[in-house]
């Protein structure tokens, strides 16, 4: 059986992690700081705070901005439920767009939903291919965004306009007009979860790259306290001899990243773009080389000439199938002992969601996308040979035209 997309472990891995556990040292401290000052310099931005998941690191920003009830937080409806659920959680009303063929937001549907309420846009990089954030950029610093924007409160005061937090989930590494993912919008949070391209088990990152009057320095510092409980010393300030004395400033979060989830990704970084993304682009080119003149197959855009992927999800898809159609397919995929996917089921097609109203009706391109797509296994650790047996599974499974 091939698997979907084990993760990366390997005996580095293993003895880093062994040497977090004894040193005596195994939630927040050296290991973690080590990773965020590895993340800055990868990504090139000011500051890098780790948490404990890409969700709650989305939540810790969207309630800094003090985003509340009456406020509305532009998603896509083509995402995992992570990038809207945190807006749900803060009291704002979700607004869902459609997306492009590229599985990407629509920055023209971003205007049209724009209202006096948006206090937040959302984009999320899907498979690892950046969005259009120039023009997601430009739209929220126009004139005309400005003048709609009610800002609550005094971080929305300084930013005049709706933030922009990028849900960069799948794109670590990834490049847009020669500027690194994490470097593109006002915030960006990756993922570290077992699925995603490098991984702690579970955990995140927080990219600040806010604009004028902020001091992402400080704001670093305050979100160090918020994601702890909103108390005035860490854990490790703490066991300093005599300093045990804390206050808590107000009640904060808890979503601290460990110095043992730290450790793995102090391995995997390092050698991530000498290794690890080298091979998925191996892996990525071998399906387009296989699929890419099959007219039975659309193969996904992942590098324009302006950006480049992650290369973290292939979403290939059936170039004229239903829903339907595409399930058996993929069922007769998994009956050669091959583990597909599919990225995503669109937001209202679920249950909460359908449950505040969103129609898939009003998603036709996401729907359309979502209907055809079927995601193929890429890992570091997948052979030439495994590649070879799902390229012949796949097609294998569908219909000659
Ligand atoms: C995995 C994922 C998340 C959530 O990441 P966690 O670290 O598991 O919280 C958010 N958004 C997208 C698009 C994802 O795929």
């Amino acid at each position: 059986m091939i698997p979907f997309s084990p993760p990366h472990i390997d005996e580095k891995i293993i003895n880093e992690v062994v040497a977090a556990l004894k040193s005596g040292w195994i939630t927040t401290g050296p290991r973690t700081k080590a990773l965020e000052k590895l993340l800055v310099e990868y990504c090139g931005v000011p500051n890098v705070l780790c948490v404990n998941s890409a969700s709650s690191g989305l939540e810790l920003i969207l309630r800094w901005f003090g985003i509340g009830p009456g406020d509305e937080v532009v998603v896509p409806a083509y995402t995992y439920t992570a990038s809207a659920e945190v807006a749900v959680h803060c009291g704002a009303r979700l607004v869902m767009v459609d997306v492009n063929d590229d599985f990407l937001i629509s920055v023209d549907n971003i205007r049209k939903a724009i209202t006096e309420k948006t206090k937040a846009i959302v984009p999320v990089d899907i498979a690892g291919y950046p969005c259009d954030y120039d023009a997601i950029m430009d739209l929220v610093k126009s004139d005309e965004v400005r003048a709609k924007f009610q800002p609550r409160g005094e971080r929305q005061q300084q930013l005049g306009r709706p933030l922009v937090m990028s849900d960069a989930a799948h794109s670590l590494g990834g490049w847009y007009k020669g500027r690194r993912t994490g470097s593109l919008a006002d915030v960006t949070v990756f993922s570290f979860h077992a699925v995603k391209n490098l991984t702690t088990a579970e955990g995140g990152a927080i990219c600040l790259n806010l604009p004028e009057p902020f001091d992402c320095a400080a704001t670093y510092k305050y979100l160090c306290t918020f994601s702890l409980h909103g108390q005035s010393k860490d854990a490790l300030a703490k066991t300093q001899l005599g300093n045990w004395r804390y206050d808590v400033y107000e009640t904060g979060y808890k979503c601290n990243m460990t110095d043992v989830a730290a450790a793995m990704g102090l391995v995997e970084l390092p050698r991530y773009d000498a290794e690890i993304l080298p091979r998925r682009k191996q892996i990525f080119e071998a399906y387009t080389a296989a699929f890419k003149d099959d007219g039975r197959f659309q193969i996904p855009e992942y590098d324009n000439g302006e950006k480049t992927t992650s290369y973290h999800v292939y979403a290939l898809r059936l170039t004229d199938a239903n829903e339907s159609e595409r399930d058996a397919v993929m069922q007769r995929i998994f009956e050669q002992g091959v583990s597909v996917n599919v990225h995503f089921i669109p937001l209202p097609l679920l249950t909460a969601y359908k449950n505040m109203g969103f129609r898939m009706e009003d998603y036709p391109t996401t729907y359309d996308n979502y209907s055809r797509e079927i995601s193929l296994p890429v890992y570091y650790d997948l052979t030439d040979d495994q590649v070879q047996e799902v390229i012949a599974a796949v097609r294998a499974a569908v219909p000659e035209r």
